[in-house]
């Protein structure tokens, strides 16, 4: 692991900024126009790694899938770089759970038979491995769908490369792209020059979607509840409280 990536890890799982100060600029921001699902559009979904699916897009996946559509959902990373400190072994197994929890996760958001791919790009490493990504992600997506990858302004580094690389993959064509934060409410303050407020959208979830949300992040086990002795979990309260209220906020870049 990357010394940028060792501190990208200890940063977004240090207590972060309280999850109330986002609160009034998302409950204000506009809901995102949903006639192209509406249409019947492919949607495919792109997460840095297994977990921002769901912390990301859950409520929105599951409307979706509840209104007819089968997401696609790539995983770019193993998720291998969880826990920095845990020897290769621990490491592949972390990556089998990780990818059986990824399943888990969606069967609770998608009820109809969406599949995940796994790209298996080692966890940590997006940046090395950039112009492949866009290649394969550019393979992947359906003509003419609604993608909706991370935002890369998101303070973690695997996320602004998965960022870039999706926005690069889908300049080409007749996508739409929504970009969800991740850590942005954990670590960047409301005014700070890198939202846009002209970009952003929020969805406001139903308490239906809001518990299927619940359930996803949920099956993400590994996350939540420490499989290792002496580490802390990468998600724990004071995070999965960023996630919880119902708010899956989208920057919708313009169209230049
Ligand atoms: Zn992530």
């Amino acid at each position: 692991m990357t010394h940028e990536m060792q501190h990208a890890v200890t940063e977004v799982t240090a207590r972060g900024l309280p999850p109330s100060l986002w609160r009034p600029k998302l409950e204000a921001a506009p809901a995102p126009r949903l006639l192209p699902i509406a249409g019947g559009r492919p949607i495919t979904v792109i997460a840095p790694h297994p977990d921002d699916e769901s912390l990301g897009t859950g409520g929105l996946l599951h409307r979706l899938s509840a209104a007819g559509c089968t997401p696609t959902v790539v995983i770019v990373t193993d998720g291998g770089a969880g826990y920095p400190g845990i020897g290769p072994t621990q490491a592949h197994e972390l990556i089998r759970t990780r990818r059986r929890e990824t399943w888990g996760a969606i069967r609770e958001l998608c009820h109809q038979g969406a599949q995940p791919i796994f790209f298996d790009i080692p966890d940590g490493t997006v940046t090395e491995h950039e112009d492949e990504l866009t290649e394969q992600i550019s393979a992947v997506l359906p003509p003419d769908g609604l993608v909706l990858a991370p935002w890369p302004d998101d303070p973690h580094p695997d996320h602004q490369a998965v960022g870039r690389a999706s926005r690069l993959a889908t300049a080409h064509a007749d996508h739409e792209l929504w970009q969800y934060p991740i850590w942005m409410r954990h670590s960047i303050q409301p005014d700070d020059p890198r939202v846009d407020d002209a970009e952003l959208t929020v969805v406001c979830l139903s308490t239906a979607e809001r518990q299927a949300k619940r359930r996803a992040v949920e099956a993400h086990v590994s996350q939540i509840r420490s499989p290792f002795p002496g580490f802390g979990p990468v998600l724990p309260d004071h995070v999965l409280e960023l996630f919880a209220d119902g708010l899956e906020p989208f920057f919708i870049p313009r169209t230049p």
